[in-house]
């Protein structure tokens, strides 16, 4: 059976990793950054207890690795922003692993060379084809023009957020925005830096979340409602209007936001800013040729860090599934349940960003054994 996997990021690099000495398979890994070039992934992860699980079960080298590459993710706070404390959650209360705290580039680079052999670099995804035999043949734009490297009986489709084989196999999925700006800035010179562990504080609806990282660094996201129209207002990347949305009314902010709040002043230029959407889930091209993994599938809200962890439970649920035989079917009928749960949990989690509620009953709420017991699912119920 030949299968090609389009990109090599979270997803694509654990399936292919995983699926490298499967006999009876040809496979081949395609990805449009140039070897060794993980620049785009600039800023920090916090992946969850039940990525850690995965990768403890399915591949311990990997998890070593990343281990010895991570900081742990072992607790979860909540405070407002002028320093009084909601929510001091143990993940050990609620999962069997820690979490971990990673540069992205740092995952990137652990992912991906374990299956440099098998990746073309510098193959973007441009067109799809199918040969004489019904198989999918991808068309990738590279250096030297147009490569076609023949069909393949699965094309998996791991190349993120905007999937080309998504796009081109089942038209543009509808984005579903949360009405939300988040923006990302990753610190490097944080010496001073007051915290730790990974913590949220909350303005009004108005939240700062930030922890450190491998290197001496801190990743930070400021998160706050966008107006009806869901464009981000330009006089709201300034340095002013960030301090006045998370600087308490008649109380000076806490020694943690004022910390992140000068990083911001100096940082301004680094911030990368964008609109928090999802997209409907969907797991294969109804031929069941194409197959989807990660954020082609299912783009999540980052409310609870499930991202990149939902995309390295997809790249190693995939693998068992593909290696006893099944095909895109398979693979949906083992992951679609779970998505679906994660997905809706982390919109659930999402309450306190939305305008209007209440942040000190909703965080309390995640202390209530309800939300406590479907964070041990998420955190534990893996495959
Ligand atoms: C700034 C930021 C912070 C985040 N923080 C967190 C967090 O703390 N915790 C968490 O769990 N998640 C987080 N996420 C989400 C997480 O990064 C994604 O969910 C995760 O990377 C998805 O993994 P993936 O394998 O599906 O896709 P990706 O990791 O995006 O990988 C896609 C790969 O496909 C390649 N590719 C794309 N298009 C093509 C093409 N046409 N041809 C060939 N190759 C292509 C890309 O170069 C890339 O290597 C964050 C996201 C962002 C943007």
């Amino acid at each position: 059976m030949r299968i090609g996997i389009i990109g090599t990021g979270v997803a694509g690099s654990l399936l292919a990793e995983a699926l490298a000495d499967a006999p009876g398979l040809d496979l081949l890994a395609f990805e449009r950054v140039a070897p060794g070039e993980h620049a785009e992934a600039g800023t920090g992860l916090n992946v969850g207890p039940n990525a850690m699980k995965a990768l403890r079960l399915h591949l311990p080298a990997r998890h070593a690795a990343l281990r010895a590459a991570s900081l742990p993710w072992r607790r979860w706070f909540v405070d407002l922003a002028d320093g009084t404390r909601l929510m001091d959650l143990d993940l050990l209360d609620v999962a069997e692993d820690h979490g971990m705290r990673i540069r992205w580039s740092e995952l990137y680079r652990h992912l991906r060379a374990p299956v440099a052999d098998r990746t073309r670099h510098g193959h973007v995804l441009e067109a799809i084809e199918e040969d004489a035999a019904g198989r999918l043949v991808p068309v990738f734009r590279t250096a030297e023009g147009l490569a076609r490297p023949g069909g393949f009986d699965l094309l998996v489709g791991a190349d993120g957020r905007y999937s080309r084989l998504r796009a081109l196999t089942c038209g543009e999925p509808e984005s579903i925005p949360l009405g939300v700006c988040i923006w990302r800035l990753l610190v490097t010179e944080a010496a001073d830096c007051p915290y730790d562990d990974y913590g949220q504080w909350f303005n009004g609806n108005h939240r700062l979340l930030s922890f450190r990282v491998p290197g001496g660094a801190v990743y930070i996201a400021g998160t706050f409602p966008l107006p009806r129209d869901g464009q981000i207002p330009e006089e709201m990347k300034t340095e002013a209007a960030q301090r006045a949305l998370f600087t308490p009314a008649g109380a000076p902010p806490c020694p943690a936001v004022a910390w992140m709040l000068g990083k911001v002043a100096t940082h301004l230029p680094d911030i990368h800013w964008a609109r928090s959407a999802t997209a409907p889930l969907l797991r294969h091209d109804p031929s069941g040729r194409a197959l989807f993994l990660g954020d082609a599938a299912q783009a999540m809200v980052p409310t609870l860090g499930q991202g990149a962890t939902q995309a390295v439970e997809c790249g190693l649920v995939a693998a068992s599934v593909i290696r006893t035989g099944g095909g895109a079917r398979e693979v949906a009928a083992a992951r679609d349940p779970r998505v679906a749960f994660v997905r809706d949990f982390s919109l659930e989690a999402s309450d306190t960003l939305v305008p209007g509620t209440d942040v000190v009953a909703g965080t309390r709420a995640k202390i209530a054994p309800d939300f406590l017991a479907k964070l041990r699912r998420t955190y534990t119920d893996v495959t």
